[in-house]
């Protein structure tokens, strides 16, 4: 999964993105509205990270623009602690959650993945494939309750996966979702990291569709 952080402070933005990637995300930066707004539009993300307090371009008329092309994306606001009418104006543009700062990573980690998992459809923070689950909350895998060991890579292809279990996924689509921007993209890569997982994994959970891309599915 891939997620932007917006945060015009350099040492909160450093911490998110050491966070989010520490748990197990692909994570691009912005520092102003402008380049916020440009990279949000490419819907390439899974969340958005949003301090509303930004120069060039401020963070709800990002996130106005955003809706108002049609980016879906879930996306939690950071507020200012005395910023209740910044809660309700970010809402209304169309922000899924908030956070009051200061905020405790654990938090934020926390509301990331009920965004995340709830804009797949899942209600429960272990997605279950078969005798294959992957517990959002410590970003491990494990089939029959035996862990799985896997590489940073290996280990986003699987999330992306299994957050749209029983779906066609794309090559290309695996490609934006588990690079960061400034990552030396290789789609060839990508085919590598579904060998690996498939020896991994029972066989048979991930699919190939023939000219379409994957699927995981516990359905023969
Ligand atoms: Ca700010």
């Amino acid at each position: 999964m891939r997620i932007l952080i917006v945060e015009d402070e350099a040492l909160l933005q450093g911490q998110l993105a050491d966070a989010l990637r520490a748990a197990g995300y692909a994570v691009d930066t912005a520092s102003n509205g402008v380049d916020a707004h440009h990279l949000g539009d490419s819907g390439s993300y899974d969340a958005v990270v949003l301090d509303l307090g930004l120069p060039q371009l401020d963070g709800i008329s990002v996130l106005k623009k955003w809706r108002a092309a049609g980016r879906a994306m879930p996306v939690l606001i950071l507020t200012a602690r005395d910023g209740w009418h910044e809660k309700v104006a970010g809402i209304d543009a169309g922000a899924d959650d908030y956070l009051t700062k200061p905020f405790h990573m654990e938090e934020l980690l926390a509301r990331l993945r009920a965004l995340i998992r709830r804009a797949g459809g899942h209600a429960s923070a272990e997605l279950v494939c078969g005798p294959l689950t992957l517990d959002t909350r410590n970003s491990r895998a494990s089939v029959d309750g035996q862990a799985l060991t896997l590489t940073s890579h290996e280990y986003r292809v699987l999330a992306y996966l299994m957050h749209h279990r029983d779906q066609v996924i794309s090559r290309s689509d695996l490609v934006e979702h588990i690079y960061a921007q400034d990552f030396d993209r290789d789609s060839n890569t990508v085919e590598v990291f579904i060998g690996r997982l498939r020896k991994k994994l029972p066989p048979g959970l991930i699919q190939t569709v023939r000219g379409l891309g994957y699927r995981l599915t516990a359905s023969g």
